[in-house]
């Protein structure tokens, strides 16, 4: 069963509207749900008494109320509020002057938006991202206007609440027993106007303009990573925060290394007689040649690990290896003179070889004689 509203309110049937506004000010303030977090039966007070209120601050419906109880309401299409929010909006202007005069702090209504976080894609070179740089890019996008600061209102003057809907940004037509509420157009729901806008951005607080910016790009990034330069996006609307730029990286590949994460590979070809003799051979590095010795007989596809030179993780800054992978080059195109020099290379081999070979069939045919004589 629905209480009486002026048993909720705690006023006689004879109350006047402003002894009617007066105790739903008492009981918004005792109830109000910032007071009594998490509190059903304190929230279910707050919605009674706001019901109430609506009801009989309206000519309309208090006459009816009087004449047929919640009854004739329900019949007239009156629903009662829904949420917090709708309490909010219609009764505003009662919780800022309350809340004021207790010395709650009301949330600042102002017209003003964040702006937009903006993405940039940059391509930077293998190099750069190993090592790390700083670019210059330029960026078409919103900043503050120097006429205004980036307030959007002339000089000396400031927001003001909006006449239309007296700062709810809401503006209610009756039909009926109905309230429909609308975004006001003035204001468009901010609930604020400029009195007179700022001439060179009208009042947005902002132009587009191209900007150049520095940026930072840290050792070690890889394609797709992004960087974030806090504030840099576009400026925010009449005086709001800037949003964000994102920086996202691009890194073309290189001629000879390859990367995965924080390892760096090389592939460097030797002369096949370096590979057999042993050299000292000169390897790429990001920071130039170095050379490294290879011991004689080194295969194809041997790999020399270089600690510490691969790529920096761009957090920890902590250095990955730099692997080196040995390929064996074979001439195509030889001297008549090379070419008696390997056959003499090739003569000699298989000599050893032989010799080798032939070892190894007496040893083998020694161990069968022996599983034969064993039997
Ligand atoms: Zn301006
Ligand atoms: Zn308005």
């Amino acid at each position: 069963m629905k209480r009486d509203y002026y048993e909720v309110l705690g006023v006689p049937r004879t109350a006047t509207e402003e002894e009617i506004k007066k105790a739903y000010r008492k009981l918004a303030f005792q109830y109000h749900p910032d007071r009594n977090p998490g509190n059903k039966e304190a929230e279910e007070k707050f919605k009674e008494a706001a019901e109430a209120y609506e009801v009989l601050r309206d000519p309309e419906k208090r006459r009816l109320y009087d004449l047929y109880g919640h009854e004739g309401l329900r019949r007239s299409g009156y629903e009662g509020f829904h949420s917090h929010q709708d309490i909010f909006s219609s009764f505003g202007d009662i919780f800022e002057e309350f809340f004021r005069n207790f010395g709650f702090e009301t949330r600042a209504r102002t017209s003003a938006r964040t702006g937009n976080d903006l993405l940039y894609k940059l391509k930077i070179t293998f190099e750069e991202a190993v090592l790390g740089t700083e670019k210059e890019i330029e960026i078409y996008t919103y900043v503050a206007c120097d006429k205004c600061g980036g307030n959007g209102a002339s000089p000396g003057t400031h927001e003001v609440t909006c006449p239309s809907c007296n700062g709810h940004g809401q503006v209610y037509q009756t039909r009926g027993f109905f309230r429909i509420g609308t975004t006001c157009p003035r204001c468009k729901g901010s609930g604020r106007i400029l009195r007179s806008p700022c001439s060179a951005c009208g009042g947005e607080g902002r132009v587009e303009r191209t900007k150049r910016l520095n940026i930072r790009i840290p050792a070690g990034v890889d394609t797709g990573m992004r960087i974030r330069v806090k504030g840099e996006g576009e400026w925010g609307y009449r005086g709001g925060q800037p949003g964000d730029l994102y920086v996202q990286v691009e890194v073309e590949p290189h001629d000879f290394f390859e990367r995965d994460g924080t390892t760096l590979y090389v592939k460097v070809p030797i002369h096949f007689a370096e590979a057999i003799l042993g050299a000292d051979i000169q390897v790429p590095t990001m920071e130039g040649p170095e050379t490294i010795r290879l011991e004689p007989g080194t295969p194809p596809g041997y790999v020399v690990r270089l600690p510490g030179r691969g790529v920096p993780d761009p957090r920890s800054g902590r250095r990955g290896d730099l692997l080196v992978e040995i390929s064996v080059e074979i001439p195509q195109h030889i001297t008549k003179r090379q070419r008696e020099l390997l056959e003499e290379f090739l003569k000699i081999d298989r000599e050893k070889n032989d010799k080798k070979q032939k070892r190894w069939f007496w040893s083998k045919n020694r161990a069968e004689e022996k599983t034969a004589s064993a039997k």
